[in-house]
């Protein structure tokens, strides 16, 4: 089932589709903001993506444009890392290329559930 088109929005964006329902995902946990999925290829036994339902490139741009969206995706990491991992969690944000950014819709990732190292890769 759709739902409503939040704004920005870029139709060609797969997170963006995702939170339209255009494009199935296992959600985990959402609010009027954000939406927590399962990333399709996790890489700890907790791997779950955070996104705003609007379209900003990146975090910094999120920060920028709609800080309390920022809020909310940090909210529900918090909120899953709970849940599902007693509260442990490496909070992630590419941003760029450089830093290994695939997709251009801003989103953290929530990584846990196993000993983590430092520094990352
Ligand atoms: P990044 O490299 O930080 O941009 O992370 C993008 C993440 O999105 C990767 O970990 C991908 O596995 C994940 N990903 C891409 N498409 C999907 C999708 N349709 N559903 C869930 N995760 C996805």
């Amino acid at each position: 089932m759709s739902q409503t088109t939040p704004t920005p929005h870029d139709p060609e964006c797969v997170f963006c589709r995702i939170a339209t329902g255009e494009i199935p995902a296992t959600i985990v946990a959402q609010d009027d903001h954000a939406i927590a999925f399962r990333d399709l290829e996790p890489q700890a036994p907790l791997h779950v993506l955070v996104i705003p339902r609007a379209h900003y490139q990146d975090v910094g741009a999120l920060a920028h444009g709609d800080p309390d969206a920022l809020v909310a995706v940090t909210r529900l990491a918090a909120q899953v890392a709970a849940d599902e991992n007693g509260g442990q969690f490496r909070f992630v944000f590419n941003s760029g290329p450089q830093a290994h950014q695939s997709v251009f819709h801003a989103h953290g990732h929530v990584i846990g559930g196993r000993d983590m190292t430092w520094p990352p890769g």
